[in-house]
């Protein structure tokens, strides 16, 4: 079994970003600017949010954090947003979620320009993602392809279940693990809340690439493993933990300890998907610089014929 190291891969990446920023600076130019929005005061929001913008000093990108109290009204939210929008100075924007009750985050997330919706969720991202056109690519289902890619495990032709049918997470990765290109090529299950039990434990088996974001401790067991096959968990859970100095620890969806003696590969947790996502929200920070103002241009459908 090998660990995919989505922490030291994330890394790679950072300094592929570094780089990068360091040559916008040597030829003159300002480097690229995220800006952050951060409603009320989740203590898990914080700790995201800090890992951003802690990501962005560390390739060279200006950041801008916008705190906002959970009283605001969702006009005001979408009045921020619109600022930013509006900013030749802000390349990418992201509001943290959760957000408060009263905030509907579908009007946060489509009043996002889509050229600066670095998480890659405003619906004509995941149109153009969906048919396989250039686009800002939702960042954790893109962490989780890069990783496959840097590991060079192979896609095509293979079967992948995917658990979960999140709009960020399960539902994005099934779509781009089926795409046309690599990592793609895929045939895929998409399971969810409503596929039974027993059909789960029948279909996973079968996977020689398993995604699991579900957000349930131990929903996937080694008996639903076949041997050798890659295992993917982007589950984030904190379970109880009286010998931690925080009093829990974080844990996946996938009985890691069980599972890894049958994979071929497996992702930790915490140190596998969540830093991915991290760097891919910086890697799309950049390609919205590189299109708003210099060498890349606007999105354009590609010519190529892609399913
Ligand atoms: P969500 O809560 O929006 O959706 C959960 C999905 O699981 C739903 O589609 C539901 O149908 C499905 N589901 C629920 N019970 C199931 C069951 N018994 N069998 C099969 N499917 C079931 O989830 P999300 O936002 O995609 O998050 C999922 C997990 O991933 C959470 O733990 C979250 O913290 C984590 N997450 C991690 C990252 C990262 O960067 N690593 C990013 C986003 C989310």
């Amino acid at each position: 079994m090998e660990l995919l190291d989505g922490k030291m891969v994330s890394l790679t990446i950072k300094d592929e970003l570094r780089r990068e920023v360091q040559r916008l600076l040597d030829s003159g130019k300002r480097p690229p600017h995220l800006a952050v929005i951060l409603v009320g005061d989740d203590p898990a929001s914080r700790t995201y949010v800090k890992g951003k913008l802690q990501s962005c000093e560390y390739v060279g990108f200006s950041s801008t954090l916008k705190r906002l109290p959970a009283s605001i009204t969702e006009e005001e939210l979408l009045h921020q947003v619109r600022r930013f929008n509006d900013d030749p100075d802000v390349d990418g924007i992201i509001v943290q979620m959760p957000l408060p009750d009263h905030i509907t985050p579908q009007r946060v997330t489509q009043t996002i320009l889509p050229s600066k919706d670095v998480d890659g969720f405003h619906p004509v991202n995941v149109g153009l993602m969906t048919l396989n056109f250039p686009c800002l690519m939702p960042a954790t289902p893109s962490g989780i392809l890069e990783l496959l890619d840097r590991y060079n495990i192979p896609t095509k032709g293979k079967h992948c279940v995917v658990v979960g049918r999140s709009r960020i997470v399960g539902r994005p990765t099934s779509i781009m693990m089926s795409r046309g290109g690599q990592p793609g090529e895929a045939t895929v299950t998409l399971c969810h809340k409503f596929t039974p039990p027993e059909m789960l434990r029948q279909l996973c088996p079968l996977a020689d690439i398993v995604i699991v974001a579900v957000g349930k401790p131990n929903l996937i067991t080694a008996d639903m493993i076949k041997e050798g096959a890659v295992v993917i968990d982007v589950g984030i859970n904190r379970v109880e933990d009286p010998t931690r100095k925080a009093g829990f620890r974080l844990v996946g969806d996938v009985a890691f300890d069980e599972v890894s003696q049958k994979a071929s590969f497996i992702t930790p947790v915490p140190g596998g998907v969540g830093p991915m996502t991290v760097s891919i929200l910086l890697r799309n920070t950049l390609e919205g610089y590189l299109r708003h103002h210099h060498a890349l241009g606007d999105f354009a459908p590609s010519k190529e014929p892609n399913e």
